[in-house]
């Protein structure tokens, strides 16, 4: 059975909020992107602009069809973040302006976020709580200091943040990023990983009903697998963990996971329904969600637009964008580059080589039979907001070692044993398998 999520359209719920955040994002990005570039200074980081928006209209902003204020933060960090991950401006505006454009992944996690997805499912706006979001502006030039000196960093890659508000709404933030799955391929299984093993477990016989659930640590150790790497992309990928894991422990960061998804190179893409235009996506989660009893489906449904469409809404974006007119929310819009230029951007990063991922090896560094998607994410938790509570709450009940709030000292170096336990090549799992065949 296909589970199938929400697309955000006219009827839905959050349809008002989703078209204020696209529309606030439409304006303030092409705003930016419409100067001549220029480095960064100090006040960037800490730059923010409101605009109003309104039926009207008025000499700032264009006519929406909502009233509604929108908040863009340190516009011009998020631009050349977006220039270091190498995103083509034209590609992301259109990624995220089109009319049936996202879709909602229902039901949050205990977090109370929502998760969006672009129409062309490149990129994901995340809600997240006030806490997050100031949080990712105190860090963010450390942040952007680390992605300057590591490109091939594995943590969530963040392209802006925004505030959005209705009248006698409430302040939504939110961040738009990275989708790390492509959407031309099957991914086979996900994993959320911690390195902890307490609520670590998603309910095997649920997996039936949801058979793309994210998985969690006890699954992976259940099924004994590996991230099968050979010696030399296993230090490549170890050490740039060990960096990203060493910024998480300095600014105080806790509760991130290692998202992973396998692509079974055998296995092919027999599951993927994009060429019946449609596209499912089951995310799952790592909460009280994961139960599929428990709350509405994750997941999602997109109609993917056809080659020629694509390059027609393609050009037309292109000369709006050019002349600066606000584009219609009419507009739908798509992929400008194709697959194979973007392969070609994405090549230049290390772990998303492999069409947008890392392929295995073997010991003597042949390929293997699957492609690997690894990021770091959910990385906003500051330990000193919301877990010293948790900690003192879930240590009544539980062994004090082994709840997954520990400080982020030791978080770091329990993720990174774990990774790093779990990172080997075939021969190599195979061996250490004969000599403990207990384990
Ligand atoms: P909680 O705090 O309860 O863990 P959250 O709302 O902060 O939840 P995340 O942990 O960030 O949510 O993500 C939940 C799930 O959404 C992940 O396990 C993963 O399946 C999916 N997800 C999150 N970020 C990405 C991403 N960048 N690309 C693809 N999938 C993602
Ligand atoms: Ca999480
Ligand atoms: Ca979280």
């Amino acid at each position: 059975r296909v589970v199938v999520g929400t697309k955000v359209d006219q009827n839905h719920v959050n349809w008002v909020t989703a078209y204020n955040m696209l529309t606030g994002i439409r304006f303030t990005v092409s705003r930016t992107n419409a100067k001549l570039d220029r480095p960064l200074t100090d006040a960037d980081f800490e730059a923010k602009h409101k605009f109003s928006f309104d039926i009207t209209g008025n000499e700032l902003t264009p006519s929406a069809k909502y009233d509604f204020k929108f908040k863009d933060y340190a516009p011009w960090v998020f631009r050349h973040l977006r220039a270091k991950f190498k995103l083509d401006p034209a590609d992301y505006l259109m990624s995220l302006t089109s009319k049936y454009i996202l879709s909602e992944l229902g039901s949050p996690g205990k977090s109370g976020s929502f998760f969006y997805f672009s129409r062309d499912y490149k990129y994901i706006i995340k809600t997240i709580h006030h806490a997050e979001h100031k949080f990712l502006r105190k860090i963010l030039k450390e942040y952007y200091a680390h992605v300057e000196a590591n490109p091939n960093t594995l943590l969530s890659q963040f392209y802006g943040l925004h505030r959005v508000k209705i009248p006698y709404g409430r302040k939504i933030h939110f961040v738009v990023m990275n989708n790390l799955f492509p959407p031309h391929r099957d991914i086979h299984q996900t994993f959320d990983l911690k390195g902890s093993t307490v609520g670590r477990d998603f309910k095997e016989e649920n997996l039936e009903k949801n058979p793309r659930a994210t998985l969690k640590d006890l699954n992976w150790l259940r099924r004994n697998l590996h991230l099968e790497f050979g010696p030399e992309k296993k230090r490549m990928f170890i050490e740039q963990m060990r960096r990203d894991v060493e910024l998480m422990q300095r600014l105080k960061i806790m509760d991130y996971s290692m998202l992973v998804g396998i692509h079974d190179l055998k296995k092919g893409n027999q599951e993927n329904l994009r060429d019946k235009t449609l596209q499912v996506f089951q995310p799952g989660g790592d909460s009280p969600a994961d139960d599929p009893d428990k709350g509405p489906e994750r997941g999602m449904l997109m109609r993917t637009p056809s080659k020629l469409e694509s390059a027609r809404k393609a050009r037309e974006l292109r000369q709006i964008i050019k002349q600066e007119k606000p584009i219609p929310m009419g507009q739908s819009s798509s992929r400008m580059l194709d697959e194979m230029e973007e392969n070609m951007t994405k090549k230049e990063f290390t772990f998303y080589s492999d069409d947008g991922g890392f392929r295995a090896t073997h010991e003597d560094n042949t390929p293997g039979d699957e492609i690997f998607f690894l990021s770091i994410i959910d990385c906003l938790t500051h330990y000193g907001t919301i877990k010293k509570l948790e900690h003192v709450w879930k240590g009544l009940s539980h062994d004090k070692r082994l709840i997954s709030p520990v400080a982020p000292e030791p978080y770091g170096e329990r993720f990174v044993k774990f990774i790093e336990g779990i990172t080997m090549s075939p021969e190599e799992a195979a061996r250490e398998a004969e000599s403990n065949p207990l384990s």
